[in-house]
């Protein structure tokens, strides 16, 4: 199994796209960071929570500070189809017509 090189693939997806296709709307915007309800969990119907997923379109990182989890694009969308993270960026690649990078120059295992 050829292992993925994610930094390289992080930087072919964007945040947005990631969230276009999720046809997602953020309830506050400023900027880069937007808020809004949470993708994860259905806490976010509750109106104390109708903010509580924080975005950073150019970081490309996610955080909700009701279920406390966060990471990056790759992962949210991970997260959101419960896919392991080869499985989410794999799926994204095809969505959006990337080929999958592989990673060069693999460091070997160190010697016990
Ligand atoms: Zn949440």
């Amino acid at each position: 199994m050829t292992h993925l090189d994610y930094p390289a693939i992080r930087q072919q997806i964007s945040m947005r796209q990631v969230l276009d296709l999720l046809a997602y709307e953020p309830t506050y915007r400023r900027g880069h960071q937007w808020r809004g309800r949470c993708l994860l969990t259905p806490h976010a119907e509750h109106p104390a929570h109708a903010r509580c997923f924080c975005i950073h379109l150019d970081r490309k990182l996610f955080y909700c500070c009701a279920c406390r989890r966060g990471g990056n694009h790759l992962d949210l969308w991970a997260a959101i189809h419960h896919l392991t993270l080869r499985a989410a960026t794999l799926d994204l690649c095809q969505r959006f017509g990337i080929e999958p990078i592989p990673l060069r120059n693999m460091q070997p295992p160190k010697p016990a």
